[in-house]
């Protein structure tokens, strides 16, 4: 990677779309957690967490441990999104929409909805005040619970709506656990004015998942998304209706099935902004996934093969993808696109980059 080109991608804005807490806590915080939880994860075992190996596991496992073991009171998850908050703005990430689980936290955590909601829209504020960065929060399903845990989480955010919580989302593993299952929790949301985004068509799970989510749940965005350029008529919809799809470079599935020579180059992140699709490049568990998101972009240069023009469409398509008011758009659209003009004439970047 050319210290140029990694300036470059430092410095632009960004907003990140697609990024769960669970995901984000830095080692020594998940330490600090589990010693005063009375240690009941050995040392090594987190290590191995923080470890991504050259055919990653996956994450979900130590997303559990949070919520069976660690997160234990509503200031837990304020200092996991303060710092979540830190740790992007600190790479010029300008607006972060996030992930959270309220299930998990209720049902494992043992932490009242309110109690936790407060707790992270505290450290949303927090941070705005520190660092500068706007944080959202997006209430995700948990797929693997019951669809009904889902319609009760829904309700618990319409219940205690506040600006700070914009959206409801869908997460953990897909497989056997298809979108429509989940239909009554969306209708609810939508219902009650809450933008809405799914996992989908991630863990090689087809794309008739992408389908479903866009045609029957109706959602604003879709995350991963990729077996849709399995279907190259529905990419084309999907591409005609602008629908922004956040990928995540870093995905375990395609480092675990794909052979190494080949990842980067069968990757469907490469084919799908050539089928007319809308993404934009996200970090989904940076700490566990060893990425920040200056790399998120830089993979999308090294592995992918895309130019500085294509990234720049990129930041727009994450514009285009925030839940943010349409005045606020146009403005940040004019600002950033200025700003990433400037930066690029600032650093020369080898042209075969
Ligand atoms: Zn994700």
């Amino acid at each position: 990677m050319s210290p140029a080109l990694d300036a470059f991608l430092h410095a632009i804005p960004k907003v990140e779309l697609h990024c769960h807490l669970f995901g984000t806590v830095r080692h020594e915080s998940f330490e600090a957690l589990n010693r005063r939880a009375g240690s009941p994860l050995a040392s090594e075992e987190i290590d191995g967490f923080y470890t991504r190996g050259e055919k990653p596991v996956g994450v979900l496992r130590v997303l559990r441990a949070l919520d069976a073991h660690l997160v234990r009171v509503p200031d837990d998850l304020h200092r996991l999104a303060f710092e979540y908050l830190e740790d992007a703005a600190a790479h010029n990430v300008r607006y972060a929409e996030f992930f959270w689980n309220p299930t998990g936290t209720v049902r494992d955590s043992g932490i009242a909805y309110r109690s936790a909601q407060q707790a992270i829209v505290r450290a949303i504020h927090d941070a705005q005040d520190e660092f500068g960065i706007t944080g959202r929060l997006i209430a995700a399903i948990d797929r693997e619970a019951s669809p009904d845990a889902a319609v009760e989480m829904v309700g618990w955010v319409t219940a205690n709506r506040c600006d700070e919580v914009i959206g409801i989302g869908i997460d953990y593993r897909e497989v056997d656990r298809p979108p429509e299952l989940f239909l009554q929790a969306y209708r609810n949301a939508r219902r009650a004015g809450l933008k809405t985004t799914a996992h989908a068509g991630e863990f090689g799970m087809p794309w008739t998942n992408v389908h479903t989510a866009v045609e029957l749940l109706q959602v604003d965005r879709i995350d991963h998304g990729y077996t849709v350029v399995d279907r190259p008529a529905f990419a084309r919809e999907c591409a005609e209706r602008g629908i922004v799809f956040t990928v995540v470079p870093t995905n375990s599935y395609y480092l675990r099935t794909l052979p190494p020579e080949r990842w980067a180059l069968d990757h469907p992140i490469r084919r799908m902004p050539g089928l007319g699709l809308r993404i934009h490049p996200n970090t989904d568990d940076p700490t566990l996934h060893k990425v920040t998101p200056t790399q998120a972009w830089a993979m999308m240069v090294r592995d992918f093969g895309f130019g500085l023009d294509e990234l720049r469409g990129f930041m727009h398509n994450g514009l285009d993808g925030a839940w943010i008011d349409d005045s606020t758009r146009r403005r940040w659209r004019g600002e950033w696109s200025a700003e990433f003009d400037a930066l690029r004439a600032q650093h020369p970047i080898p042209t075969h980059e």
